[in-house]
């Protein structure tokens, strides 16, 4: 039987281990395939697809993508944060590109307003 873990996350979010890491130990837990899910981020493709080929463990390019689900309804009470995965993804699009990028700025404004 063939594993494939679909939702791994690298320390380049909140994951344990670099993407070689987590390659290799996926390698010796006979894992056939990963999907990549970093929370809000796409950095970490590029460094999987590189180990994963060298350890022939195939790479599913994906992302964990935050979302507020029903933010814009006059009752706050059907508010609530999700968090959406998608697999399979273009990682070369512009479009991903801008969302981190748009991402890392509310958070460092964010973190301006708390210190
Ligand atoms: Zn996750």
């Amino acid at each position: 039987m063939k594993y494939v873990a679909t939702h791994v996350h690298s320390d380049y979010s909140d994951g344990l281990y670099s993407p070689k890491g987590t390659v290799e130990l996926a390698k010796k837990k006979g894992v056939y395939a990963l999907a990549v899910t970093e929370h809000d981020s796409i950095k970490s493709i590029d460094e999987f697809l590189k180990y994963g080929e060298e350890k022939k463990v195939g790479i599913i390019p994906g992302i964990e993508i935050s979302v507020v689900y029903g933010g814009l309804l006059k009752n706050k009470k059907h508010i609530f944060n999700i968090h959406l995965v998608g697999l399979g993804i273009d990682s070369k699009s512009a479009d991903f590109t801008r969302y981190e990028k748009s991402v890392n700025e509310s958070r460092y404004k964010r973190n301006k307003k708390i210190i």
